[in-house]
Formats: C-alpha cells, sequence, structure tokens
C-alpha cells in the first residue's frame, strides 16, 4: 500500500506563504502510518508548496499511489477538490481522503463534489489508524464522510477526540518534516480550547483542554535549535491560559537561554501581568496576537468574548515593557457591530495606543462554526463558498465593510493588504530561484519563441510571461498557449510583463483572457484597490514598476448576495522616490480618457 499525503498552500505572487506552508497534519498521519509499516510520504515540498496543479498532478500519477490524503482548509479546498477531480478521473484506483477544518457534515460547500471518496471529521490520528487497518475496504467507523444513497454523503457520527495526547508520535522529531521547515517550526503543546466563541470551529472539535509531555516539548525545542531553526510559532489557541504555563515558560527559559529562538504564540492578554511577561521574554517570546475582535460590549456577548479594558491596557504594557511586540486583530462584520462600531473599535486601540501591529479581518462563516449555524437567527449573509465571508450583517452592507477597511487605511497609513510583488520583476532578487528548480517565468521576445511555459522544467503556481510589443500584436499566437495552462493549471496566478509604451487597446485580449479564469483570491471584496489579484498586467521604466489598470474593476463588483461594491480602475505604482514621478502621470493621462487612479504601491516585505 502507498500512501502519498499534502497540504496545499496559501497562494501569493511572492510565494511568501509557501515558504510557512507546514504540512503538520499531514505528517502526524505519515508518521503514524510508517510505524505501522504502511509506504507513507508527504508530497515533496517543492511540489507541495510551490507546484502548479500539473507538476503536483503529474508527480503523483507517476507515483501510482493507493491512497492520496490532503489537509483541506478555507484557503487551499478548492483547489485541493480540483485535485481530486483531475485524479480521480486519470487514476480512478486511487482512494482520496480529505481531512481538516473544511471537512464537516453540513459544509453544503463541500457536500457537493464527489471527487474524493472519503472525509474525516475531527481529530484525524484515530481515524486515520482505522482506515490504515481496514484499507481498501471502508470501515463504518464514527468521525468519517462517506458516499451515501442517491449520491449523498452519509456522516457516520462523532468520534470523541482522545483524550490523552501522549502516543501521539512528533512528526518533528522523527524528521519527517525536516525538508519543509525553512527557519519557522510550528509547534502544538496543547489541543483544545478553553473558550467557545462564536466564530470558531477549533473549540467544538476539540472542545478539552489536552497537553502533550513536557519531555517531549522540550526535546522539539532543543531539536529546533539544534538545526537553527530561528523562529517557533505555538499553534496553541490561548497561550496563557495552558496549564504549567510557568513551568514551560521555565523549561524554555533553560533551553534558549541565549534567546536564538525567537518564540511566538496567540493568547488573550488579560492574564498576563508584568512578571509573567518578563518571565515569557526570558524564554525568548517576541511577539504575542491578542484577538480583541471588538471593543462593543453587545458584540462581544454575541460571539461569547469578554473585555476587560484596564486589564486588557495592562497585560499589552507588561508585554511591551517586556520587548514582546503585540499584535492585535479586530473583525469586521461581527454580530451586533455597525460601521460606526467597528472604527471604534479601531480608534480604541489607536488611540490607546495598545498595539504594535493591529490588523482588521473581515468574518468569514467557517463550516460548522455557531455563527454559520445561526447565521439566519443573526441575519448574516456570507459568500457560498470559500473564503466564506460575510456580506451583509443586520447592522451592516457589503459598502460599509469596504469603508471600514478604508477607515483602516486612513488611521494607519498602510495598505491593509499590498499586492504582492513577483520575483520575476523584482530587481532586488536577481538571483531568485525556486526548489526543485521549479520554473516561475518565461521571456517571450520573438513571436518564433512562444513555447510551452514550462521549458521542459515543471512550473510554479504562479507565474510571469514577459512579452515584446512584436509578440503582444500576434495575439493568435501567444493567446492559445496561455489559454491552455490556464485550462489545465486553473489555480495559477498569472503576471504579464508589457512593454511600458504600448496602449491600453494593446492589452485587450490580456484582458479577455483574465475575465474567464478567476481564482478564490479574486473574491476578496474588502481589498480596497486591485480586486482581482490573480491576473496582473506590469510594466517597468525607469526605475518604476507599475501594474495597469484592470478594466473589470470600471464596473461594480457583483456579490453572491446581488448587493453592488463600487470599484474603480487603480494603476499601482512601485517607486522609490516619495512622490510619482510627473512623467509617469502623463504617460498614463495620454493613454486613458478618463485616467484611472493612480497609487504608490507598497509590495509587502518578507
Ligand atoms: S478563536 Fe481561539 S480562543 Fe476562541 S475558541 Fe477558537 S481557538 Fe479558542
Amino acid at each position: 500500500m502507498k500512501v502519498i499525503l499534502l497540504q496545499l498552500p496559501l497562494q501569493g505572487h511572492d510565494f511568501f506563504f509557501s515558504h510557512e506552508n507546514i504540512p503538520l497534519a499531514a505528517a502526524y498521519l505519515q508518521v503514524i502510518a510508517s510505524h505501522r509499516g504502511v509506504d507513507a510520504e508527504l508530497l515533496p515540498n517543492h511540489l507541495m508548496s510551490y507546484g502548479s496543479d500539473q507538476a503536483i498532478l503529474q508527480f503523483l500519477l507517476d507515483a501510482q499511489p493507493d491512497l492520496v490524503g490532503i489537509s483541506c482548509y478555507e484557503w487551499n479546498v478548492e483547489r485541493s477538490l480540483s485535485l481530486a477531480n483531475q485524479l480521480k478521473a486519470l487514476l480512478p484506483s486511487c482512494t482520496i481522503v480529505l481531512g481538516g477544518p473544511e471537512i464537516t457534515p453540513d459544509n453544503d460547500f463541500l457536500l457537493r463534489y464527489r471527487d474524493f471518496d472519503i472525509g474525516v471529521v475531527g481529530e484525524g490520528e484515530e481515524v486515520w489508524k482505522i482506515l490504515l487497518q481496514s484499507f481498501p475496504d471502508r470501515p463504518q467507523s464514527p468521525g468519517l464522510l462517506l458516499p451515501g444513497k442517491n449520491g449523498q454523503w452519509h456522516f457516520t457520527g462523532y468520534l470523541p477526540p482522545r483524550t490523552s495526547l501522549d502516543d501521539i508520535p512528533s512528526p518533528f522529531l522523527s524528521g519527517v518534516l525536516n525538508s519543509h521547515l525553512k527557519g519557522v517550526l510550528w509547534l502544538e503543546t496543547v489541543r483544545g480550547c478553553v473558550y467557545r466563541c462564536a466564530y470558531c470551529y477549533y473549540h467544538k472539535q476539540s472542545p478539552r483542554l489536552r497537553t502533550f509531555p513536557f519531555e517531549r516539548i522540550f526535546k522539539e525545542v532543543k531539536r529546533a535549535k539544534d538545526r537553527g531553526i530561528e523562529e517557533i510559532v505555538f499553534l496553541d489557541p490561548c497561550f496563557s491560559r495552558r496549564p504549567r504555563l510557568d513551568d514551560l515558560l521555565d523549561g524554555l527559559a533553560d533551553i534558549n537561554h541565549d534567546r536564538r529562538l525567537r518564540l511566538s504564540g496567540e493568547s488573550n492578554v488579560e492574564s498576563i501581568d508584568s512578571r509573567m511577561a518578563e518571565k515569557m521574554n526570558r524564554a525568548g517570546f517576541s511577539q504575542l496576537e491578542v484577538g480583541l475582535q471588538s471593543v462593543k460590549r453587545k458584540t462581544l456577548r454575541n460571539i461569547h468574548r469578554s473585555f476587560q479594558p484596564r486589564r486588557f491596557l495592562e497585560g499589552v504594557r507588561s508585554l511591551q515593557n517586556a520587548g514582546i511586540e503585540v499584535r492585535v486583530d479586530l473583525i469586521a462584520g461581527l454580530p451586533g457591530d455597525r460601521l460606526s462600531d467597528i472604527c471604534r473599535s479601531l480608534d480604541w486601540v489607536l488611540d490607546h495606543d495598545a498595539y504594535d501591529t493591529l490588523m482588521l479581518y473581515p468574518l468569514s462563516l467557517l463550516p460548522s462554526t455557531e455563527l454559520r449555524q445561526q447565521a439566519e437567527k443573526w441575519g448574516l449573509v456570507a459568500m457560498p463558498h470559500p473564503p466564506y465571508l460575510v456580506t451583509r450583517t443586520p447592522d451592516l452592507t457589503a459598502a460599509e465593510m469596504v469603508q471600514a477597511f478604508h477607515h483602516y487605511e486612513e488611521s494607519m497609513e498602510e495598505d491593509i493588504a499590498p499586492l504582492e510583488k513577483p520575483p520575476a520583476l523584482n530587481p532586488s532578487l536577481k538571483a531568485f530561484s525556486l526548489p526543485g528548480g521549479l520554473s516561475f517565468s518565461v521571456d517571450w521576445h520573438h513571436p518564433e519563441g512562444i513555447g510551452s511555459l514550462s521549458h521542459g522544467n515543471p512550473t510554479a503556481y504562479a507565474f510571469t510571461v514577459s512579452i515584446s510589443k512584436e509578440v503582444l500584436r500576434e495575439t493568435k499566437r501567444w493567446f492559445q498557449v496561455l489559454q491552455d495552462y490556464l485550462e489545465k493549471n486553473p489555480f495559477t496566478l498569472l503576471s504579464v510583463e508589457v512593454p511600458p509604451d504600448i496602449s491600453p487597446e494593446d492589452l485587450q485580449p490580456l484582458w479577455q483572457l483574465a475575465e474567464k479564469y478567476s481564482h478564490p483570491m479574486d473574491r476578496d471584496y474588502t481589498v480596497t484597490h486591485s480586486l482581482f489579484r490573480s491576473f496582473l498586467v506590469f510594466s517597468r521604466s525607469q526605475g518604476l514598476l507599475w501594474k495597469w489598470p484592470d478594466p473589470r474593476e470600471s464596473f461594480p463588483l457583483v456579490l453572491p448576495d446581488g448587493q453592488e461594491v463600487p470599484c474603480r480602475p487603480v494603476c499601482l505604482v512601485a517607486t522609490s522616490e516619495k512622490t510619482i514621478p510627473s512623467w509617469f502621470l502623463d504617460h498614463i493621462r495620454q493613454r486613458y480618457p478618463s485616467p484611472p487612479e493612480i497609487k504608490r504601491w507598497e509590495p509587502p516585505e518578507d
């Protein structure tokens, strides 16, 4: 029996999140399978985290696995289902098992698909053992979605999570994650959460707090340090509420006495005083993420959270005084919050200077969460597909939601969702390469040079094509090549570089192509510019790099619930100068009868 496990990354043109795609859940299953003598492997990291749809598919077809297991989250579930669909068509003998928080018995979006064989609901390790034991038969154990009658999925009922974590092997100590770690280790020291936030699924699948043994945790941290890992991110849902926190911090401080490891995690701050903050500092903590979500009491009651302003501020100050940065998160679209309430929450944090980093996220109605199950009661309307963004509440329209993000940007004087710069267009990354030699760019200087995008190498999921003016005007020669590529690799993020002196008419065929191929990345209507981010057209000249305005943004964006969000075409300009030079403003004005908005663009820093 041959098993391959994988977790597809959060995608971006600069591959930033690929570097952090650590398939922890898949790794637990790999170790369990190997201990049972099963030939199980993780998909090689360069393909899993950077590969195009076809590159991944080809590897799987060559390997001929009997079972493929895929971890599904809201950022990768559609791509995972697309991969499952293609694999099922070409290798029907392969059993496809999906797991992760997207796999729930009431996720209507998921249940429409028939391209997988088994869904694992909740914590996977116990069910996985049962699956391996009964393979190729499908067990009737609880914790599974199985094909039922009349093409419906049949849920076999919840399997309670295991009570002890003691005998779950460590994927990190076993070495299975070695090639997936690039300086950062994600570590669980507990599972389960003491809180019951209404927008969260985690506590529902893992309500009781259970801890991994200290001996194992300290071995993992020591090994990370010895192997040159620079940062450990604790995945524990509320770090300060874990049992025996003092003992854990003392042990971490002993191992990390030279503070070579940077530690970060997530917690509430109300329970952190100066003594605890100092201990965290000694252990090596450099950052703590704090979910404040809203400062309005009624809203917080609706989502089962609390907020004590004085203790919150004391906790933040204690951490900051101990040299630990505080990252505060707020959510827009919670039941009970109007636009003015969201702005008030932002202003409260800013006025009290109670943050080092501040983020605002749109609410997602994630599968099986209380808010999703009670959406009707609260009058919440959300996208029927990932990322399940709320588009209307009784107190907020989609347009007001966008205004909340504008308020963030005006208050913080920064772009909340900056567009990434493709590495092929980034002169400071001259020697950029991807693991496994994956191809991520091609130059088409002459019409006769137009050919396959891959040059024989497997391609990455984000790709840049540089086209000369001569080639651009020979539409017939390149259009079909790009179209074929996008057909086969529907989850591609494509950027096209064109000469700076083209006219907008020259770009029409590119925009036609863009219109035909949408991507889940284009759904975040709260982005205050460049709503269509999966297909971008750039030019470079005189030290500037700019994104041409997308004509799709000349029309309001129509959301699944029928609301229209106003848009305007934006030309984003990256420049090292403080202002955009006048030659460029003239350059754009000459080309557009009604010029687009021209905005300075500061791509995210790695
Ligand atoms: S959001 Fe975090 S603190 Fe709240 S229930 Fe979920 S895991 Fe716990």
